[in-house]
């Protein structure tokens, strides 16, 4: 005997289809979105990362990558529950503000 992953109710090991819910037997999470395939890129995992190495170049660019980014990251996460987009965009703009305030600091130093 094994169980129906929708409804948990027991069908014939043989079975494709649930007799109880008519749910394929594969097809778990029929009320959440589709499942995320497991190596798709996050968008915001690339910003972030972007963001994190411009904001040492370009503080600007670092900014606006990493602003977008967290946008995209909050948006990932409330759909995959995964927040290392978000997180490594947040880096990101931490990094960006630091260099601007070191940038800010040099510049005003020299002159
Ligand atoms: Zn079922």
């Amino acid at each position: 005997m094994k169980f129906c992953t929708h409804c948990g109710s027991e069908i014939n090991d043989n079975a494709i289809v649930c007799i109880k819910c008519g749910c394929t037997v594969e097809c778990k999470n029929i009320n959440k979105p589709a499942v995320q395939p497991e190596h798709k890129s996050s968008a915001s995992l690339v910003l972030g990362i972007i963001g994190i190495v411009f904001a040492w170049l370009f503080a600007l660019v670092g900014h606006i990558t990493s602003i977008i980014g967290i946008i995209l990251g909050i948006k990932e996460y409330k759909e995959t529950e995964k927040m290392t987009g978000l997180v490594l965009s947040i880096i990101g703009e931490v990094c960006s503000i630091f260099s601007s305030i070191i940038g800010a600091v040099a510049f005003s130093s020299v002159f």
